[in-house]
């Protein structure tokens, strides 16, 4: 293991004094990492959802090239470009219909905040300055920046810690109704009680769209999703949707919200929305919002990164998303789902597993007991994969552009070592 890095840099999540490995990748390649002792692993991560169409991807290579040599970066304050003109003709075009103007930013956190500042400031300008509170889901992940954080489980991202200086939020249950199922009737009784007797103070309801990421890998109902969306109707309060992680195709739909054909006010887009080679994120809202806005006070949205609308990571973003929408996408979604549904469903008959789950490029592995990180992980590199679970949760979420060869290597790997940890 490289000693600068032991001694002076912070991973993810990490201690300093961590005896986790920590590999040094030294390039990659489709779905293929090289590390530095000559080791290659394929990737079942995606690098955390993003690299839909894998490492070193030509088209993208090249498209970048082209861009650095025009312009790597320019300010945005009163100044714009083709990249970001070309790639918001793509994206509102792409999105639900209602959200036609995009705030970009650098980060998925950002892109939150950025939502929940929206909202805030939209209730202003209404006369309503109340309205400053957020309902969220249990289990829910929205980003590590403080009002992100509000927003993110209050268990995982250990609220106690930051309780004086975190907003405080109200937490609803997760979901309990299953994708494909619709809701039981009491489901959302909890969320109409809420807004029944506090929408004067509520601002919005943010949700990931049927699959709640990094805090739980929990796929659910998208009768929900519309029945939340008629409440919020209802009781005059804000919906957001994160789709962070979901958009782009990860769930068989280009967004989540698409499965239960629900329109939120205002969308959060991170992750694979640059194909992974770059950090760029947006916030999406509506005409009616982003009006109010300009006609409350102080008549400006009160944001603008200093890397707004970044070219080369717009430049990455419209050659990525153009990448993804004439490949046959859909069809290479469901084949990985197939597969992922065949090759994992034998770990449900394991002891130590929970439950396999799978949905579109997702497939989740939930066992009874967290599972010992330094060991699985050895595990998986030792089998050739790069597969790092979290909590019980071992999951894959590979490159859209994986074959059926290399998936079936991530799938023996999964198989064999719960079977090791299972007697
Ligand atoms: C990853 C993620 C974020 C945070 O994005 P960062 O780019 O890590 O700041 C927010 N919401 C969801 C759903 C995510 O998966």
């Amino acid at each position: 293991m490289n000693t600068i890095d032991k001694n002076h840099i912070w991973h993810p999540y990490s201690a300093m004094n961590s005896d986790l490995p920590v590999y040094e990748v030294e390039s990659a390649n489709g779905v293929r990492l090289k590390l530095k002792d000559g080791r290659e692993l394929i990737d079942g991560m995606s690098s955390w959802w993003c690299m839909i169409h894998g490492y070193n991807q030509p088209e993208m290579n090249k498209a970048l090239e082209q861009q650095v040599k025009k312009m790597s970066h320019v300010m945005f304050g009163g100044l714009t470009h083709e990249p970001a003109i070309e790639l918001t003709k793509k994206l509102i075009e792409i999105t639900p219909a209602l959200l036609q103007k995009v705030f970009y930013s650098d980060s998925g956190s950002v892109a939150v905040e950025v939502a929940m500042k929206m909202a805030i400031q939209y209730w202003h300008a209404k006369k309503q300055p109340e309205k400053q509170r957020f309902i969220s889901l249990r289990s829910a992940y929205h980003g590590d920046t403080f009002a992100a954080m509000s927003v993110s489980d209050p268990d995982t991202g250990m609220h106690s810690l930051f309780k004086d200086i975190i907003p405080h939020q109200i937490f609803i249950e997760q979901p309990a109704s299953r994708f494909g199922e619709s809701c039981n009737k009491n489901e959302l009784n909890e969320l109409e009680q809420i807004l029944k007797n506090h929408s004067d103070e509520i601002s919005a309801l943010i949700l990931e769209p049927i699959v709640q990421g990094a805090g739980g890998m929990w796929f659910y109902s998208a009768d929900y999703l519309r029945k939340a969306k008629e409440l919020c109707e209802k009781f005059n309060v804000l919906l957001i949707f994160d789709e962070i992680a979901t958009g782009f195709g990860r769930t068989g739909k280009l967004f989540a919200c698409e499965h239960a054909g629900v329109s939120p006010d205002i969308m959060c887009i991170g992750k694979a929305l640059t194909g992974g080679y770059l950090t760029l994120a947006a916030t999406l809202t509506t005409e009616k919002i982003s009006n109010t806005i300009d006609n409350g006070n102080p008549g400006i949205f009160m944001h603008g990164p200093t890397f707004m609308a970044n070219p080369l990571a717009c430049t990455a973003a419209l050659t990525s998303i153009k990448l993804l929408l004439e490949s046959n996408w859909q069809e290479k979604i469901n084949r990985i789902q197939r597969q992922l549904e065949q090759e994992l469903k034998i770990c449900n008959t394991f002891d130590a597993v929970k439950e396999v789950r799978v949905l579109g490029a997702i497939g989740v592995v939930e066992m009874k007991k967290p599972v010992n990180m330094k060991n699985i992980t050895e595990d998986f590199v030792a089998a050739g994969v790069w597969v790092r679970p979290f909590g019980k949760l071992i999951y894959l979420m590979p490159p859209f552009i994986i074959n059926a060869n290399d998936l079936k290597i991530l799938t023996t790997a999964i198989v064999e070592i719960i079977k090791k940890y299972s007697y």
